[in-house]
């Protein structure tokens, strides 16, 4: 393709993203595509020879944006958000035509300076004191294992690095019920063991919200000294998927450095609302933590993916992590040695994206005034749509809102629930998705797209409630 060529596109493109986001409301959230119908749509086979690309595009706009279930969309409350904002849109566009690899300060020194940079505006951002540092990775799993791989060193002494894991001892990990499976996931991949990982109950009165007994973590972990185990570390919940819950971060941290263990807080989603003062308490105590992880992709805005992690000894992750062959060696010194940072020693992939300049471009086209505005909004909002459904004899509140999350279910029980469920995904109007709380299936609803208004809310929840109604038959 040349390079004029190159160009004419990109502005076609430019407009085709503009009509695209304008129009959003007039599409069906969740696709309704079925299962085959892109595959088929597909040729079986490569093309040998080269094809216009205008015959590329028009298949582009015939297959794909109809098969996409639309993650910008603004009635999109379903899950968490995978926000892209309009400003942090156009740094990957930038970032994509470098198209740098930035795994050293030296294959680019701007990505480099400029993760340092946001990371600490974040940090400032989220009141976090200076203690910390951080990387960026791409998404919460990948943080955390990098996490759960120090925690697991630290205790070992760095000796399982170099010798494996067989002979070193038990590793136990504490985490409530409520994490997050990504938890379960890095515990496996990290070689501990999902046999112990310990989950600790999360009950309704202890801590926060579902927070866990700390009570029974104190427990668990003399009951495993007893046995000749070693305890490594702790991950925090605040914020989990389901229904939001909140560890009580102070006490568990406390516990954490009385006992030597490493911790691990997962804010993935809930990190965001640390941005405004008023959440904070939510996390109270935080700053005793060894390690947090956000995701600026969800909440914030800044475009999927950017997962932030912050870290009081980076020089522990990074003895776990570093790989330093000669062929990777930076040769010439010389300048502000302390702004050379080699990211990839912080994080599991060698290879690293443009991440930062997106974080760049987000936090001065909106201000973080403008960022803490939308949270807001949502909480506000969240509250509204949860005394509507709660006002509507067919419907009732289960978990109140943790910022911007609640959930629901149908008066009539569960098959009642399920059947609301499909009605209005495939009404279109909205996206729901559920989750199973103390054993009952449930409803979520979730504000968190960037640009909704209190208009889509409402349009949201008076589609759930005119089809409850029509489920009571
Ligand atoms: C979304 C989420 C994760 C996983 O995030 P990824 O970035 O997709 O790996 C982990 N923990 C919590 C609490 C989450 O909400």
């Amino acid at each position: 393709m040349d390079l004029r060529a190159f160009e004419a596109w990109s502005k076609r493109i430019a407009s085709w993203s503009r009509a695209y986001l304008e129009t959003l409301r007039d599409r069906p959230v969740r696709s309704r595509s079925e299962p085959g119908d892109v595959l088929r749509a597909l040729p079986a086979t490569p093309p040998d020879q080269a094809e216009a690309f205008e015959t590329i595009f028009d298949d582009f706009e015939a297959l794909i944006p109809d098969a996409m279930t639309h993650w910008q969309h603004p009635r999109f409350f379903a899950y968490f958000p995978a926000n892209a904002a309009p400003a942090s849109m156009l740094a990957e566009q930038l970032a994509n035509t470098m198209a740098a690899q930035c795994m050293l300060w030296q294959t680019s020194p701007a990505a480099a300076e400029m993760e340092t940079r946001m990371v600490d505006w974040l940090r400032q951002g989220l009141g976090l004191p200076e203690t910390f540092q951080g990387t960026i990775h791409d998404t919460a799993t990948t943080a955390t294992l990098a996490a759960i791989l120090t925690m697991r060193e630290r205790a070992l002494g760095w000796a399982g690095n170099s010798q494996g894991l067989s002979g070193l001892g038990r590793l136990r990990v504490y985490a409530s019920a409520q994490t997050h499976s990504s938890i379960d996931k890095d515990i496996r991949l990290s070689g501990i063991g999902l046999d112990n990982l310990v989950k600790i109950p999360a009950k309704e009165e202890s801590g926060a919200f579902y927070g866990m007994d700390t009570d029974a973590l104190r427990r668990a972990i003399r009951e495993d000294r007893a046995r000749g185990y070693l305890p490594a570390g702790i991950v925090v919940c605040v914020g989990g998927t389901s229904i939001g819950a909140i560890d009580p971060v102070a006490q568990v941290l406390e516990i954490a450095q009385e006992e030597g263990l490493y911790s691990h807080v997962d804010a993935a989603w809930a990190g965001s609302a640390m941005i405004c003062e008023e959440f904070r308490d939510l996390w109270h105590g935080v700053e005793a933590a060894d390690s947090i992880v956000f995701n600026p992709h969800k909440w914030l805005g800044a475009q999927f993916d950017c997962s932030v992690q912050f870290l009081r000894e980076p020089a522990e992750q990074i003895r776990t992590l570093a790989e330093r062959p000669a062929y990777l060696e930076t040769l010439e010194a010389g300048g502000d040695m302390s702004a050379r940072i080699d990211y990839s020693e912080w994080t599991l992939p060698l290879g690293r994206r443009f991440r930062a300049l997106k974080l760049w471009f987000l936090m001065r086209a909106y201000g973080l005034d403008g960022l803490r505005q939308r949270i807001r909004n949502h909480v506000t909002w969240a509250q509204e749509a949860a005394q509507m459904i709660q006002a509507d004899q067919n419907l009732q509140i289960v978990t109140p809102c943790v910022l911007s999350l609640f959930s629901f279910r149908h008066t009539s029980g569960e098959t009642a629930t399920r059947g609301l469920l499909d009605r209005i995904n495939a009404d279109g109007r909205t996206y729901l998705t559920q989750t199973v709380h103390e054993g009952a299936f449930v409803i979520r609803f979730q504000i968190g797209s960037f640009d909704c208004t209190r208009d889509d809310v409402k349009t949201a929840v008076e589609a759930v409630i005119e089809l409850a109604r029509t489920e009571c038959g």
